[in-house]
């Protein structure tokens, strides 16, 4: 008999209607002959409803408050959903994190699952019970109710479908699928029939706000194929599964990040260990950092700039002040204006032109660009908030996402139904579950690195010198801008080392142009990626990278990182030694 899970998120169970029609969807599936399990969100906006409350009667609710608190939501709903079933004439049973044995680590707030017992889903679910589990919550070592970050009723829906091995994962929530962007932002915005993990997994960390992205880094790990759709129609939505909508095309969709905040530490001294220390004090804190630039230093000076979320700026800035100090830096600056403006696409990875395509298509926008990250799937930029949504539609059209791409897969939908899993195979499973799992660690020492510092901050820089390298033929794989001083910026990028010449001489031409202040280059430098699910979850996989390479004594020029990768730049001549060192610092999270 088939196994399906069935995650409803908040909107779906908003009122008394509302859980009546999930139930109703439930018992179809029930009376098809599968076996259920239902995972349920709080209802509607409980969750922020009860922050809120948080916040009204403490400035620093303790976490583990927070989550005793936060956790009463899904049982709300839970059981009303159970009692809805009961109604209607069938069997039912609504569990917690705890009574399902959903086991986690004791991080509160954002606490990682370590172990799920099946157990009791399976005897309800023999006692001809449909199984409706709370989503996003779970239980530490000491019994303390702990939950998984906002959102996390997604992971829960694929971590007990992943141990379960079951069939299918739907995830029904109030939109019918993923589409090429937020389409309450761009009503343009077109909806995917399939997606790739990867692709999912990037656009879900820009905010993509479909799933949450561990859950999609679960699914990855344990090929469970997802279905999102909408709990309001029948109509199919979206697959997240292995391969991509389509081959032929390069970007497959955009994002925007509003809540981004930037911060720029100036003239840190540009030697091996300060990313380490700046980044390792932050993690400390438990914030995640997102766009991490680092760019090649002048004078012996190098400055970082990273963004985190907006709301965990003070506790960011509070530790920025104190490393600065410590490292010697020239001072730091923020600014929380900011929005952040994406794009993904397997598709780019192979292709030369689209970082271009993109600074063009923002430039004729009028867009000023304040900070670029290119990853092999990704290009993002800074922008400033006001300039958001504008930016966005520009490279929306751009990409032409409204359009369903050539080639558009109505091929067979690729077969990746969960292996059943045996006991010794869940055993193993749950132990390496939310572990990190690291794919590759990489160097590639065929790039040559040329660096235009002091770009004014206006629109179309960068538009122009992508246009002119790719209109000579030349590949450009990692670009960098970072804020520098005084309005002006730095721009790094890599290119093939036959082609740093041509690639040199187009850049003099356009530095002198807008005034720059020096073009240096380097005919060799060696590009060491770290690649594999749970980067950026695992702040500590930058970390580990870069205290391996401080340890080497290599020092880091530049670096940039999406959700499945961090790359870093360092001298030609430290390429085998760095890599060495990865591979020995990373071998124990190795498939
Ligand atoms: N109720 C939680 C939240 O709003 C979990 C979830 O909906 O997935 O974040
Ligand atoms: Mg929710």
């Amino acid at each position: 008999m088939s196994l399906v899970v069935q995650k409803f998120g908040g909107t779906s169970v908003a009122d008394a209607e509302k859980i009546k029609n999930v139930a109703r969807k439930a018992i179809r599936a029930h009376q098809a002959g599968n076996r259920v399990v239902m995972v349920v969100s709080a209802m509607g906006h409980t969750t922020d409803v009860l922050v809120d409350l948080a916040k009204q009667v403490s400035d620093r609710p303790p976490a583990r408050e927070m989550d005793m608190l936060l956790s009463t939501g899904e049982q709300v709903s839970v059981a009303l959903v159970a009692m809805a079933i009961h109604a209607m004439g069938n069997k039912a049973t609504s569990l917690t994190g705890a009574q399902i044995g959903i086991r986690t680590d004791s991080t509160h707030t954002k606490a990682r699952i370590r172990s799920i017992s099946t157990e009791r889903m399976r005897r309800l679910l023999d006692e001809g019970n449909i199984v409706i589990a709370a989503g996003f919550q779970g239980i530490d070592e000491n019994l303390n109710i702990t939950t998984l970050g906002r959102g996390g009723s997604d992971t829960t829906a694929v971590a007990l479908a992943a141990v379960l091995g079951a069939d299918a994962c739907e995830i029904y929530t109030d939109v019918d699928g993923v589409y090429t962007t937020d389409p309450r932002e761009l009503p343009e915005a077109r909806r995917v029939k399939r997606i790739s993990y990867d692709e999912m997994l990037e656009l879900a960390s820009l905010g993509a706000g479909v799933m949450h992205n561990r859950s999609i880094e679960f699914a990855k790990k344990f090929s469970v194929p997802i279905h999102v759709r909408s709990s309001f129609t029948d109509q199919p939505g979206t697959m997240i599964v292995p391969q991509p909508e389509s081959r032929d095309q390069a970007v497959c969709g955009a994002a925007l990040t509003k809540s981004e905040a930037q911060v720029t530490i100036q003239g840190l001294p540009d030697k091996p260990g300060t990313s380490l220390a700046v980044f390792a004090a932050i993690a400390e804190h438990k914030v995640t950092v997102d766009m991490i630039v680092q760019n090649v230093g002048e004078h012996g000076k190098a400055d970082i700039s990273f963004t985190v979320p907006r709301d965990e700026l003070g506790i960011t800035l509070e530790t920025v002040a104190k490393v600065a100090g410590e490292l010697g830096a020239a001072g730091f600056s923020h600014d929380d204006n900011v929005a952040k403006v994406s794009v993904v696409g397997l598709g780019m990875a192979k292709r030369t032109g689209v970082a271009d395509q993109m600074f063009r298509a923002l430039s004729e926008a009028g867009v000023n660009i304040e900070m670029i990250s290119t990853s092999e799937i990704k290009i993002s930029v800074l922008v400033g908030r006001d300039d958001a949504l504008k930016a966005l539609r520009a490279v929306h059209q751009e990409f032409q996402l409204d359009q369903p791409p050539a080639g558009n897969g109505d091929e067979a939908e690729s077969a990746v139904a969960v292996d059943e899993p045996d006991a010794v195979e869940i055993v193993r499973r749950l132990q390496s579950m939310e572990e990190l799992t690291i794919d590759d660690v990489s160097l590639d020492d065929t790039q040559a690195r040329v660096t235009i510092a002091g770009v004014p901050d206006v629109p179309g820089v960068a538009a122009d010198v992508f246009e002119q390298i790719a209109a000579a033929g030349i590949f450009v794989d990692m670009i960098v801008q970072s804020f520098g001083r005084e309005g002006r910026a730095t721009l790094s990028f890599t290119v093939p080392q036959k082609d740093l010449e041509a690639a040199v001489k187009i850049a003099d031409v356009l530095a002198k142009r807008y005034e720059c202040r020096s073009i240096t280059s380097s005919p060799r430098v060696a590009k060491l990626s770290v690649s594999g699910i749970g980067l950026r979850s695992h702040t500590e996989v930058a970390i580990r990278m870069f205290r391996t390479l401080s340890d080497a004594g290599i020092n880091v020029e530049m670096i940039n990182t999406s959700e499945v990768r961090v790359n870093v730049v360092v001298e030609g001549q430290h390429g085998p030694a760095g890599l060495a060192a990865l591979q020995k610092a990373f071998a124990q999270f190795q498939r």
